[in-house]
């Protein structure tokens, strides 16, 4: 297999460009599912799509969608076909690595109040110390009131950041391996250092009376919240040619953000087209908002009942065996620090466009969906016709570790499934890298994929 940089084959770069640009404002307005879902919804309406329960009958080319507890988030454009006859569909996540405040998190300690966490997904732990980092989320009042709080992202705001020892004071800490180097709980977010006039916890009671003041919370609202903190720093463009994007949460909104662009420029599809942004894929898809839910199966019960009144379920049946699915999430591309842990020939390399895989898991494929060589076959040919810049990878070498994705739970419902995504440097951390004509493949990707018939 010859290998080529996809740059070599667009005459246009100015293209990837500009695309990459509304990708860099796509990840700074997304830092979180519930952000991630609110801002696609607003260009989701701009681009034609309406929520589904306010059409009554679908007919072709209608875009729809629909919302599940603000935080995964499922669009359609209708095809000519009806829906029994399968889906066209495009699976991402928009939960990212990240920590999450504990439900009691706030204490104080050496004339500081303090945040407790708890980690969300794989991360490195000392990657999450001394750098900036916002809080997002909402706290939600007995009464049902939401109250959304947003502290870090606007300029005149204060951020948030973990400690680390100095290294003149960490001859122990420097001699303990990388994995325990920075504990679980350790992971304690400065977050004030003024005391209040009161008797007892004061610096703690000071936090309080600022939150009061500000969001009209009690300390009890933090037990019904979901508050959590990511990096404060944005992306943008990397290297000397900006060829590259750095910025947090790529894993896997690069897929959410390609495949929703994707969709909103199909007007017209055979099969049904449809973008399922899901989240909690970094915590095994479990929940109701998760891959493994039934919301996927709900919603196109709901089309098929929309598009000609007669649901049963032997056409939602019908429906899921007749479709096909990539399974979007980023893949690991070839670090040039780090050759070791992947085999050469069977890597993702940066640039050389939107990477195939045709299973992962991890000790003998163990845990993942292994797409079929029929499958494979039709995959490429729809990427080949397209002239779609596309490489075929596993991640890491066997035995070296190993990953999963929603690729397994889609495959289950009976949809011929691959997983498929953009290549990164530094997954899961604080600061992902990505290709911009790798993103940029990935998009025209989907785009032909939905046009599939
Ligand atoms: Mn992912
Ligand atoms: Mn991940």
């Amino acid at each position: 297999m010859e290998r080529k940089s996809a740059w070599e084959k667009i005459s246009d770069k100015k293209i990837v460009f500009k695309f990459c640009d509304e990708y860099i404002k796509y990840l700074n307005n997304s830092k979180t599912e519930r952000l991630c879902v609110n801002y696609t919804r607003r260009l989701a309406e701009a681009a034609g799509f309406r929520e589904l329960e306010s059409v009554d009958e679908l007919k072709s080319g209608m875009k729809v969608y629909k919302i599940n507890r603000n935080k995964n988030l499922v669009l359609a454009v209708i095809g000519k076909q009806t829906i029994d006859k399968g889906i066209n569909l495009v699976a991402a996540h928009i939960d990212s690595p990240r920590l999450d405040l504990k439900q009691i998190p706030l204490y104080e300690d050496c004339n500081t109040a303090l945040l407790k966490t708890h980690y969300y997904g794989g991360i490195k732990k000392y990657q999450w110390t001394a750098i900036p980092l916002s809080l997002i989320g909402v706290a939600v009042l007995e009464d049902g009131t939401v109250i959304d709080i947003n502290i870090g992202e606007a300029e005149t705001d204060p951020v948030f950041t973990i400690t680390d020892l100095l290294p003149h004071l960490a001859a122990d800490q420097m001699t303990k391996k990388l994995s325990v180097g920075i504990e679980g709980e350790e992971l304690n977010v400065l977050a004030g250092s003024i005391p209040a006039d009161c008797e007892k916890d004061k610096y703690k009671q000071n936090v309080l009376d600022i939150l009061k003041e500000k969001y009209q919370i009690d300390e009890e609202d933090l037990i019904s919240a979901e508050l959590e903190l990511v990096p404060n720093f944005n992306a943008r463009s990397l290297g000397l040619d900006s060829s590259m994007v750095a910025g947090y949460g790529q894993d896997d909104r690069v897929c959410a953000f390609t495949a929703f662009k994707a969709i909103a420029e199909t007007d017209e599809c055979e099969k049904t087209s449809v973008c399922f942004l899901a989240d909690k894929e970094e915590i095994g898809s479990m929940g109701n908002t998760g891959m493994q839910s039934r919301f996927l199966e709900n919603f196109l019960a709901n089309l098929i009942n929309k598009q000609d009144g007669s649901y049963n379920e032997l056409m939602l049946k019908d429906a899921l065996s007749n479709s096909m699915c990539l399974s979007s999430d980023v893949a690991c591309a070839m670090d040039p620090t780090f050759k070791s842990v992947s085999e050469p020939l069977n890597s993702a390399y940066l640039g050389e466009g939107v990477t195939f895989l045709k299973y992962t898991g991890a000790r003998g494929k163990s845990g993942t969906s292994d797409a079929s060589a029929e499958f494979v076959a039709k995959i490429r040919k729809i990427l080949n016709d397209a002239d779609v810049a596309w490489q075929m990878a596993e991640l890491g070498k066997v035995d070296q570790g190993g990953g999963g994705t929603v690729a397994q739970f889609i495959a289950n419902l009976d949809v011929d499934t691959i997983d498929c995504g953009v290549p990164l440097l530094s997954m899961h951390a604080p600061y992902e890298i990505s290709s911009k004509i790798d993103v940029y493949m990935a998009y025209k990707a989907y785009k032909a994929f939905y046009a599939a018939k």
